[in-house]
């Protein structure tokens, strides 16, 4: 089995955002940028599949600037074999990364295409949903166990009701909870090992894919500061406060 695993860099998730005076969007100089979060569970779900004899090769894929290639270089220091980078500049939006997602996948013929559930910097969620449309594949969303069976894979996912148990036939498309897994960092000499691995990269112009911008952001706000809380003496404060004053009950 092959299974192609899409990390994107994001602004680290330890970052305060801050918001470009002129309202144009957040600041990114000098900010530390990482991978997104639930796209690093999608490679060590990958990487334990293949360390449990049921993958052959892990190929990880990334849609951004020249700098998006280190979100591929760690991939590979945690046991992807090869990558990709799928060199564009500027914005891109999920539909255009799902496009070119799919002329990947047409490429590479995967089994699985791994992802994760949303990214931290446009919240979209979208992107995984969108690339099984394309490619006719069944989608298995917030997955937070996956279990591989023969052509099939049984996938627990979190629902707002709680858990939901799911069988998809492979190929599939997956996106990845946090509560999958615990990534694992890469060691010193697996970092220096995947400076060998090779990364294609291919311009998104040569795609054929149109990557022209179809949303329009019309401004960033910071969101309003929240009022300071209170202390309540008792719970019938609570309640009186929370009925006349809040409004809530
Ligand atoms: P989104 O739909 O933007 O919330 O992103 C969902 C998932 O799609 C991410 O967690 C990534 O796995 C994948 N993805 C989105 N944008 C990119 C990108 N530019 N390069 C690689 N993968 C991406």
């Amino acid at each position: 089995m092959k299974i192609l695993v899409a990390v994107k860099r994001v602004i680290d998730y330890n970052v305060q955002v801050r918001v470009k005076e002129d309202g144009t969007g957040v600041v990114t100089d000098n900010v530390k940028m990482s991978t997104n979060p639930p796209d690093d569970n999608a490679v060590e779900e990958a990487v334990k599949i293949k360390e449990s004899g049921k993958a052959k090769e892990i190929v990880a894929v990334t849609v951004g600037e020249e700098k998006a290639q280190e979100t591929v270089r760690k991939a590979l220091a945690v046991g992807a074999d090869r990558g990709i980078h799928i060199k564009v500049d500027g914005i891109i939006e999920p539909l255009a990364v799902s496009k070119i997602l799919q002329k990947i996948v047409e490429k590479e013929k995967p089994d699985l295409v791994f992802m994760g559930k949303q990214a931290i910097d446009d919240d979209c969620n979208q992107t995984g949903q969108m690339l099984s449309a394309l490619l006719n594949w069944p989608q298995a969303t917030f997955a937070s166990k996956i279990e591989v069976k023969e052509n099939k894979l049984e996938i627990i996912r979190e629902v707002d009701e709680g858990l939901e148990t799911i069988e998809v036939n492979v190929p599939a498309v997956v996106t990845c909870d946090l509560r999958l897994n615990e990534p694992r960092y890469a060691s010193l000499p697996n970092i220096m090992k995947a400076k060998k691995k090779p990364i294609e990269q291919i311009n998104a112009s040569d795609l054929g894919v149109d990557t022209k911008q179809r949303i329009e952001q019309i401004k960033v706000e910071e969101p309003p500061k929240r009022k300071a809380g209170i202390k309540v003496a008792n719970v019938a404060e609570l309640v009186q406060k929370l009925k006349n004053e809040a409004k809530v009950i």
